[in-house]
């Protein structure tokens, strides 16, 4: 434990989605109770959470006064507000130069190309003239992203097929910083999640594959079904990132798989989507791991607990239809472990995930499957 720093220091969280929610559970099973910085009352984690200030991302400032360390778990803040309380004095976890790699995509890809990782070709577009530039170079479909993260299940990924959809959607983002990336023939997206303590010891979990549709994550298996040469190629990437940012905390690092090799796609400087598997099929939660490293406390082990484990989301569709109304015909799933995040239903939300294991990342999905279906209240798949 560092000097100055008692390990059990009040540990604020900004955010209160279900990131923070799970994150929150894990630290009362440690005896922690965490202070959330939540946006409204019903946020997911402020639902549950029983102590609470409700307050935009931005006031920020006055919260850390009340917390020893701070953590968060999204991205869309305030970077230099949080440089200058880092430089005041703040414990911030991770700090603000893994914080700031990881919320602009243009910054991010710029750090990750100037050290020497592959990423996807790349340039920052301030106007159409920008798109059409990167198109006639690296020919249409490009992929057109928001530099910084959109709101909670908002939508920030548009593969385009020609100018016309290209306009279509800078006009749309207009007032959002974009970048326009090279369409990669991707083989298999893969996700590795890094947990770091301060001073640099590491663990690393293994490597899950996820499928996304429309740019939406949607199943995850782990582990992933590579050749074990891609999977150790992958966590070495994944770790020499985390050295590099000197994160602490979970890091995601999300991978594509080309014909040619990795590319780094995106990191996310906090718990992820993909490695909510980890709740039932490693020893220790990422959850509990990112507590256990932001507050400088040993890390516990994040080896595979059973053969093969696979996640499916639950998100709402168009019909809304409230998950909690069929948890009987999901429990009735042997097997399927469900977790529900206590939010509206409302379209492309995710309201919740359901984990299962098995012998192979197969057999768990169809168990994931039939459970997702149940809540979703539609028929097996
Ligand atoms: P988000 O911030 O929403 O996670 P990502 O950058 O991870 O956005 O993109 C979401 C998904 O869109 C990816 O997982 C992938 O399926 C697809 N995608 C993103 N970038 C590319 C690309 N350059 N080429 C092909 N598909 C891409």
């Amino acid at each position: 434990v560092e000097p100055g720093l008692p390990a059990l220091a009040r540990l604020g969280i900004v955010g209160a989605g279900q990131i923070a929610r799970m994150t929150y559970q894990a630290a009362l099973k440690l005896g922690i109770t965490p202070r959330l910085l939540a946006e409204r009352i019903d946020d997911s984690a402020a639902l549950v959470a029983s102590d609470v200030v409700i307050g935009h991302p931005d006031s920020v400032a006055g919260f850390a006064d009340t917390c020893g360390v701070l953590t968060f778990e999204h991205e869309r803040l305030d970077v230099g507000l949080l440089e200058r309380l880092e430089e005041g004095g703040r414990v911030i976890r991770p700090g603000t130069r893994t914080i700031r790699a990881a919320f602009d995509k243009i910054h991010q890809r710029r750090i990750l190309t100037n050290r020497g990782f592959p990423v996807p070709a790349f340039a920052e577009i301030t106007g159409p003239d920008d798109v059409f530039d990167f198109a006639s170079v690296f020919d249409w479909p490009i992929v057109l992203k928001r530099a910084r993260a959109a709101d909670q299940d908002a939508k920030g990924v548009w593969i385009v097929e020609n100018q016309a959809e290209a306009l279509r959607v800078l006009n749309e983002q207009n007032r959002h910083r974009m970048l326009a990336e090279s369409f990669v023939a991707i083989a298999s997206e893969l996700v590795v999640l890094i947990v770091r303590r301060p001073g640099g010891h590491v663990r690393v979990y293994p490597v899950t594959q996820v499928t996304n549709v429309d740019g939406v994550c949607r199943e995850i298996v782990a582990p992933a079904p590579v050749a074990p040469a891609t999977a150790e190629a992958a966590r070495t990437l994944a770790r020499r990132i985390a050295d590099e940012l000197d994160s602490v905390g979970v890091l995601a690092v999300e991978l594509f798989l080309t014909a040619e090799g990795l590319l780094v796609n995106e990191l996310a400087a906090r718990p992820h989507n993909a490695g909510h598997l980890t709740i039932e099929a490693t020893p220790t939660s990422q959850f509990e791991n990112h507590i256990r490293a932001v507050l400088d406390l040993p890390l516990g082990p994040t080896w595979p607990s059973c053969p093969a484990a696979a996640t499916v989301n639950v998100i709402s569709g168009i019909e809304s239809t409230d998950p909690s109304a069929n948890l009987t015909e999901a429990l009735a799933v042997e097997g399927a472990h469900i977790h529900l995040y206590g939010k509206r239903a409302g379209p492309g939300r995710k309201l919740g995930h359901v984990t299962a294991l098995g012998s192979d990342p197969d057999e768990a999905l169809a168990v994931a499957r039939r459970a997702e279906s149940a809540l979703l209240g539609r028929r097996p798949w």
